[in-house]
């Protein structure tokens, strides 16, 4: 196992975990192609800037409507402006925050901290967030879902979070940014207006999780473990020592604890059949499948033929793997009794909510999860080392 030096290649700008700029870049608006659009200064001035000459200048609450000719130029409001490459939108300030819009309402209005570059490609804009680490983490926990929750379960999300995204700092570095604002990397919909979140991401700024080798830790999660979480080879292949399969009361009773659904016997019945299994039309077979605990398989009878319950959750869009099959064959009806909402690997995200809620601290949550890992501050890690 080879160690290796913490250097981040310089992007856009020369970013750097460890440095004190502490920025990412993240493509937005990465599933729509951006051909124009508004740019409102909504906190600080912005100025417009290629190569260091500054094209235009917005005055907080000033908003210009900017449209792509082609690669060397651009118009702002009608203006055409020749361009050198790629144009950095700066803030004057460290809060400064801007909104983007579609005039034809293509995609969401949203607004962000910090900068953001246009890079133009064929016919479009690669629109580039320029923002700082915190204030990107922030946004990606607000657009996770749920703002109501207590501050020690969103300091937890924080630390998985940025565990993530440090894990997978390079993984766009090839098209030149960090990041992509899709779930290819983690959901992100722009500047985080719950102030509990921002106030839990800065409380826990700089802390990640790693492994007993130093290493980041894969820092899963989802929304429901229906009280037993899984093993992450059970899942992925990857056997990570602290992703072990155990009880987790805290999920129960909340709301994506238990799930069901009814399906007519005449489709389970194709459905094993064309899954491999014996099923014979002229049979009353009991389909009855019992679960009391997680397997990874599903099994008919006696019979030698394996189906592994992960696929059966993506073929049939299951909320969990963790299902029992009850038969009711006066309705010719088997019904899918399941527990959890997700693919259990990690934090639950809403037992995490009930530790917080019991007052356990974010570091006690974190534990509780992946047995064994350890809270560093990416700071104080000189080198990790890379799988
Ligand atoms: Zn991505």
């Amino acid at each position: 196992m080879k160690y290796f030096q913490i250097v981040f290649l310089p992007l856009l700008l020369c970013c750097s975990l460890v440095a004190q700029a502490q920025n990412i870049t993240v493509r937005i608006y990465a599933d729509r192609s951006v051909s124009e659009f508004t740019l409102t200064a909504t906190e600080g001035r912005y100025d417009i800037i290629d190569k260091e000459k500054i094209l235009y200048t917005l005055n907080e609450g000033e908003t210009a409507h900017i449209k792509f000719a082609n690669s060397k130029s651009l118009k702002i409001n009608d203006t055409l402006r020749s361009i050198r490459g790629m144009v950095h939108v700066r803030g004057n300030v460290q809060s400064a925050k801007f909104t983007i819009a579609s005039p034809q309402k293509r995609f969401a209005k949203r607004t962000y901290d910090n900068d953001v570059f246009l890079r133009p490609e064929e016919n479009t804009f690669t629109l580039i967030n320029d923002v700082g680490f915190d204030n990107y983490l922030a946004g990606v926990i607000e657009a996770e879902g749920g703002s109501k929750a207590h501050i020690e379960y969103y300091k937890a999300q924080a630390v998985l979070c940025r565990s993530y995204a440090v894990r997978y700092f390079k993984k766009h570095l090839h098209e030149g940014y960090n990041l992509c604002d899709g779930v290819h990397c983690q959901a992100f919909k722009g500047s985080c207006k719950t102030a509990v979140i921002s106030e839990a991401t800065r409380a826990t700024s700089g802390i990640v999780i790693v492994d007993s080798a130093q290493r980041i830790a894969s820092a899963t999660f989802y929304a429901n473990s229906g009280g037993q979480t899984v093993n992450s080879e059970d899942l992925w292949g990857g056997d990570h020592y602290y992703l072990r399969s155990k009880p987790d009361p805290y999920s129960e009773g909340r709301p994506g604890y238990a799930w069901e659904k009814t399906i007519p016997e005449k489709d389970w019945r194709m459905y094993l059949l064309a899954k491999g299994f014996f099923v014979l039309d002229t049979v009353n077979y009991d389909f009855t499948f019992n679960q009391p605990e997680r397997m990874k398989y599903f099994k008919f009878y006696e019979q030698d033929k394996l189906l592994e319950l992960k696929t059966m959750r993506s073929d049939l869009q299951l909320r969990s793997t963790f299902f029992s099959v009850q038969h009711d064959s006066s309705c010719h009806t088997v019904t899918l009794k399941g527990k959890g909402y997700g693919h259990g690997v990690g934090l639950s995200q809403e037992g995490a909510m009930a530790m917080a809620e019991q007052n356990f601290t974010y570091d006690k949550i974190i534990h509780f999860y992946f047995t064994g890992v350890l809270l560093k501050n990416i700071n104080t890690l000189s080198f990790y080392k890379i799988e």
